[in-house]
């Protein structure tokens, strides 16, 4: 199974790349620009940058400690993508391996030396999410044997103690290749890295030990804290060993951490990471616009975690947080034309950033950027997208659940259908059954799809020449569920209200407060300064329903709005509550939130005052 998680029980199984292919459509073109240009992007900046020339034992090294890890991230994408590149880069890989498994271009030499901010157990970690790729897509071959063999050092020199890595990842990683593999060690020194963290395993640093989860233990832990993506991918390797080992009170208590971070400290693109300096959560209710970190490599964690808990409960909340984070983040952090990438995902820019042509040295979020010095989100990108078809469905106990919809071929629940649709720009989805067979075909309605309808279309058949007309009923959000047997050519229709929707703020989000934004479907809108638009930073909105225009395949939304009266009296306070001129009424264009920055340097909001 061609699949990045693979969890040996749950509620859902999922589908991986040999059971769902994608044409083209929304996610189906990503995944072809993928692999055609922001690999071979990823891999020419790599080179450049002679983070693989390490790998070759050129001198001085260059790069962050973790620059290793980039390579793997690439391989990994490449194992997925099936991409021609990949057995000359592992062969590089391979040879820079020490005879007893150890390998790291930057600390050989001064082994384990730092555990902190060394990484080395994290660079184990993307190196053996690469091989696995690779087994599942390949089979064996230099790259999978140079993973083992690192993932055999680690279990020697680490399963006794109580050492750990700053930056958690190897813990979901070798739980995988336990998955893979069968062997038993792997998974068992993914519970001990688990169960050593926050005894305190790491020494306190400037940031607190709760930068790096080390503050208390995972099972008492009460929410998502620390540095977003180090948090995310500690919890999905929690969730992984609690599902290999049985341990429900374990999964428990990520999924009420998961539940607490989503209720209080989450943004509306589902980016997660409200403080730049320590690129961490803030507290409950620490949602800023403008200073919202969002890191592009904390969706793709918290895509992946979200992934996990449902497949273990097969509960429809998780696939809604997946769907949000995959339109808003994943597909915000890759230009369109797949060679450039935001690192930070804020929801408000000020000032329009000034383009940068090579390596971006901040990490800001105004406008994407080709590399960056820590280039960990562009990797990131590449990997999840090459694997994205593996989100898309699941096997059920009873047959087939759709979770994601994207038009393609969907095989797994003992049943084959063909999905068409043109989300998320309208709301219709086709489903045929491409083949006789039993079982129910479950289809996600999201919570925001209140008046979702589904027909179910039965193939005309000898004995009933005319099919019998569409039964049409209302659906509820969760899985919207129709039972077999299928006959090859019926066809199950859902359709889901794009109305566009004013969205507001829970009050306690004080930098929200008084201001409202703007979804349709899945996808959240902002609006940005380019061409005629009136300017951004005197607005006040009126809600009221948003006017469609229809932009090639792109669905645009404009809203009334009023733009203050200018200059104040020096001073922005007053003894008058909202108290403001009259303004002048405008019309302000919104596009997709995934979509702003491709037009160059410009503002951006997506909280509108109102
Ligand atoms: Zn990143």
């Amino acid at each position: 199974m061609a699949n990045p998680v693979l969890p040996s029980s749950g509620v859902l199984s999922p589908l991986g790349l040999d059971a769902v292919s994608l044409s083209p459509g929304f996610w189906g073109d990503r995944v072809a620009l993928n692999r055609e240009v922001t690999i071979a992007h990823c891999q020419e900046w790599e080179e450049r940058e002679g983070w693989i020339g390490n790998f070759r034992g050129e001198r001085p090294r260059r790069g962050r400690e973790f620059s290793d890890s980039e390579i793997y991230k690439l391989l990994e994408a490449m194992a997925w993508a099936e991409h021609p590149g990949l057995p000359a880069l592992a062969e590089i890989v391979a040879q820079a391996q020490e005879g007893d498994g150890y390998l790291n271009t930057r600390w050989s030499g001064s082994r384990y030396t730092d555990f902190e901010w060394g990484h080395e157990l994290y660079c184990y970690g993307h190196l053996i999410q690469a091989g696995v790729a690779r087994l599942r897509m390949h089979g064996e071959d230099p790259l999978t044997r140079v993973a083992v063999k690192a993932a055999d050092h680690v279990c020697r020199r680490f399963m006794e103690g109580s050492e750990t890595c700053g930056h958690p990842v190897i813990e979901m990683a070798l739980v995988e290749l336990y998955r893979v593999t069968g062997t038993e060690r792997y998974l068992e020194m993914a519970r001990r890295f688990v169960e050593r963290r926050g005894m305190p395993a790491l020494a306190d640093i400037p940031f607190g030990r709760a930068y790096y989860q080390d503050d208390v233990p995972v099972r008492q832990a009460q929410v998502l804290r620390g540095h977003a993506v180090r948090a995310l991918y500690l919890a999905s390797g929690v969730v992984d060993v609690a599902v290999e080992t049985g341990d429900q009170n374990l999964l428990k208590m990520v999924e009420s951490q998961w539940e607490r971070t989503i209720a209080r400290r989450t943004h509306l693109t589902g980016g997660m990471g409200s403080r730049h300096a320590d690129e961490s959560y803030g507290e409950d209710y620490e949602l800023p616009p403008d200073r919202a970190y969002n890191e592009t490599c904390a969706g793709i964690a918290s895509i992946m975690l979200a992934h996990r808990l449902l497949l273990a409960t097969g509960d429809v909340k998780y696939a809604d947080l997946a769907e949000r984070t995959l339109y808003n983040m994943l597909a915000t952090g890759v230009a369109l034309d797949g060679r450039s990438f935001f690192y930070a995902n804020p929801l408000q820019v000020r000032v329009p950033s000034v383009p940068v042509d090579g390596v971006n040295h901040a990490a800001e979020g105004g406008l994407r950027s080709p590399w960056f010095d820590v280039s960990c989100c562009p990797n990131n990108i590449a990997r999840t997208i090459a694997s994205l078809p593996a989100y898309v469905a699941g096997a059920a106990a009873d047959g087939l659940r759709i979770h994601h919809y994207a038009s393609g071929e969907i095989r797994g629940g003992g049943l084959a259908v063909r999905v068409e649709t043109g989300y998320p720009w309208n709301g219709s989805v086709s489903v045929r059954v491409l083949e006789d067979g039993r079982g129910r075909i479950g289809l996600r309605v999201p919570a925001w799809a209140a008046d979702a309808t589904l027909s179910h279309v039965p193939a005309s058949s000898p004995d009933a020449p005319l099919p019998e007309g569409p039964v049409i009923r209302p659906v509820s959000p969760g899985y919207a569920v129709v039972d077999g047997p299928w006959r090859a050519g019926d066809e199950i229709r859902l359709e889901l209200p794009m109305t566009p929707r004013w969205t507001f703020p829970d009050r306690r989000i004080d930098a929200l407060r008084g201001s409202a934004a703007v979804e349709r479907g899945p996808l959240v809108y902002c609006a940005e300064s380019v061409a005629d638009q009136p300017p951004l930073g005197d607005l006040s909105a009126r809600v009221r329903p948003p006017v469609e225009h229809h932009v090639d395949d792109v669905v645009e939304l404009e809203v009334a709005a009023e733009l203050g009266a200018g200059e104040g009296n020096g001073w922005p306070y007053s003894a008058v509550a909202n108290g403001h001129a009259e303004g002048t009424d405008v019309r302000l264009r919104l596009i997709p939130y995934h979509r702003w920055g491709n037009r160059g340097p410009a503002t951006m909001r997506v909280w509108l005052p109102i």
